[in-house]
């Protein structure tokens, strides 16, 4: 199996490494490539080159930098449906999940083409007499982003598109597991201008990752990725002095208000905990069902996970679910589905042992609902990144807020009602940063900030829209003087 090359100074290199890690295809089981386990050497190498081509990408005019954007947009296009097949490769999700994942990608790139507009300034003329001030955004210098595998065009181009076009040199670590969409997407982007060294990539896992948060001349780290790690990031990043940005993991609270639409909220329900099979950091993951809803909603639900079909994405006729990322996923999922059940838990729909006849060695995991979930269940503390819904009970709004609130993270919550006044009361008082009334997967796009709050986000500016900006350039404020200089200034009276 080829090892994959790193991008460094515009040129794909061989690390000097021996380990490697298989890129699997998780609908088959099969290898696709290997991906090297990059050094501190390779690190070093990037950042070196990175550094040399920052001078010249620094004083490329902001608009001059947004035409790299624009072409680029342009060829993502002209190859958008074999990149979303390849998404569906190495991450098993669905074409129309993948299609997603690249369409919410490629709208990060068109937010960055208006860099010349969201790099302005401030300035006040005459702070004092003949005196005036300027605030400019400045590039940081070399920064690096390192990514989870749930979503292998999105989560990158959360973070590139817009350090680029701020003017600063990029180094990628991609995840591990799904490092074949930005290998492609990298060619785009030299063919669409961008000098060499301004963008890189070194893959890898730990040992890149800490080269990265230690290197004296990476002046920011974006991370997304499980909460544990997404700490240690900040942390160490921080210790190190840089700035950092780490989003973590998440459990998402469904509400739903007996008074909830039964048909669209069992719909939105299966679209939020089994789309890219529960893979999504926002994807619901406790449902709070207040007096008689489920008994209204669940049944529907339930109907419809019996109607879904789950296999292969890598073929035309597309299920309605596909695999999970790894073997060992997998298993942890089944096995917290059946720890729910040993503390109490019912199960409605059983994902455990799911057999594909086509691809008896994809990684999957059938939609799974397991209702009677309460606080001494782990089901409604732990985050499962699988097809599982967990049902907790309530009696009134109150309660499914506390319980919502009870838990450590806070990425998303939801609320399914017909009620104004409840979905208030819900927006107002629940302690998430994202929160959909009506809508299962509450995902701000591009140009609001992705706002994952408590221990979903570890920094203070979150990625995408303004913040993403902020994020990306330091500020620097000029105060001007000038004085008349006798003979020489004569047209200045
Ligand atoms: P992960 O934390 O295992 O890996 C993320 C990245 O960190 C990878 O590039 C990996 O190589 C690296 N890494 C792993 N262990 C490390 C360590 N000990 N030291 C340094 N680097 C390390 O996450 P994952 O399994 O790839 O992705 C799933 C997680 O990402 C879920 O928890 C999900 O909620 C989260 N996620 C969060 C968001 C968000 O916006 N909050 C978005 C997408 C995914």
């Amino acid at each position: 199996m080829d090892l994959l090359p790193n991008l460094i100074g515009g040129q794909w290199r061989t690390p000097k490494v021996s380990g490697s890690s298989p890129v699997m295809n998780p609908s088959r089981g099969e290898s696709l490539a290997a991906v090297p386990m990059s050094s501190a050497a390779d690190v070093d190498e990037a950042v070196k080159e990175a550094l040399k081509a920052f001078p010249d990408w620094r004083g490329t005019p902001p608009n001059e930098r947004a035409q790299v954007m624009f072409r680029l947009k342009a060829m993502l296009e002209d190859e958008f449906e074999e990149l979303a097949k390849g998404i569906c490769r190495e991450h098993g999700k669905t074409l129309i999940e993948a299609r997603g994942d690249l369409r919410r990608g490629l709208e990060m790139v068109e937010y960055a083409c208006g860099a010349p507009t969201l790099l302005m300034g401030e300035s006040l003329e005459n702070i004092a007499r003949g005196i005036d001030c300027h605030t400019d955004r400045v590039p940081l210098g070399v920064v690096a982003g390192i990514c989870p595998f749930n979503f292998p065009a999105l989560v990158p181009m959360w973070m590139w598109p817009l350090a680029l076009v701020c003017g600063n040199c990029f180094i990628l670590k991609p995840s591990e597991k799904v490092p074949l969409t930005m290998q492609r997407i990298a060619d785009l982007l030299k063919k669409a201008g961008l000098p060499d060294g301004v963008f890189s990539i070194v893959h890898g896992g730990r040992e890149a990752v800490d080269a990265l948060l230690e290197h004296p001349d990476v002046a920011a780290i974006s991370f997304v990725g499980s909460t544990p790690v997404a700490e240690a990031v900040y942390q160490k990043g921080c210790l190190h002095g840089k700035r950092v940005q780490a989003a973590g993991g998440a459990k998402n609270f469904l509400v739903i208000l007996p008074d909830a639409d039964v048909e669209a909220t069992a719909t939105a329900l299966k679209d939020s905990a089994f789309g890219c099979a529960g893979e999504r950091c926002m994807a619901g993951s406790v449902a709070v069902a207040v007096g008689e809803a489920g008994e209204r909603v669940l049944p529907a639900l339930v109907d419809i996970i019996h109607s879904m079909k789950i296999g292969p994405t890598d073929v035309e006729d597309q299920p309605d679910m596909g695999a999970l990322i790894s073997a060992q996923h997998r298993d942890r999922v089944e096995e917290l589905i059946s720890l729910g059940e040993s503390k109490g838990g019912k199960v409605l729909a059983d994902g455990r042992n799911t057999a594909v006849a086509v691809a008896p060695d994809g990684y999957y995991v059938s939609p799974t609902v397991i209702d009677g979930i309460d606080y001494d269940n782990d089901l409604s503390t732990t985050e499962i990144f699988g097809p599982v819904l967990s049902v907790m009970r309530a009696k009134t709004l109150d309660e499914a807020i506390a319980a919502a609130n009870r838990q450590s993270f806070g990425n998303g919550a939801c609320v399914f009602t017909t009620s104004g006044k409840a979905a208030r009361e819900f927006r107002h008082r629940v302690s998430a940063g994202m929160v959909g009334v009506n809508v299962g997967v509450p995902a701000p796009l591009a140009y609001f900030p992705f706002t994952g709050w408590n221990r979903s986000f570890f920094g203070d500016l979150h990625m995408q829209g303004r913040e993403g900006v902020q994020f990306y350039t330091k500020q620097k404020t000029t105060t001007v003087r000038w004085f008349n200089f006798g003979e020489g200034d004569i047209w200045v009276k």
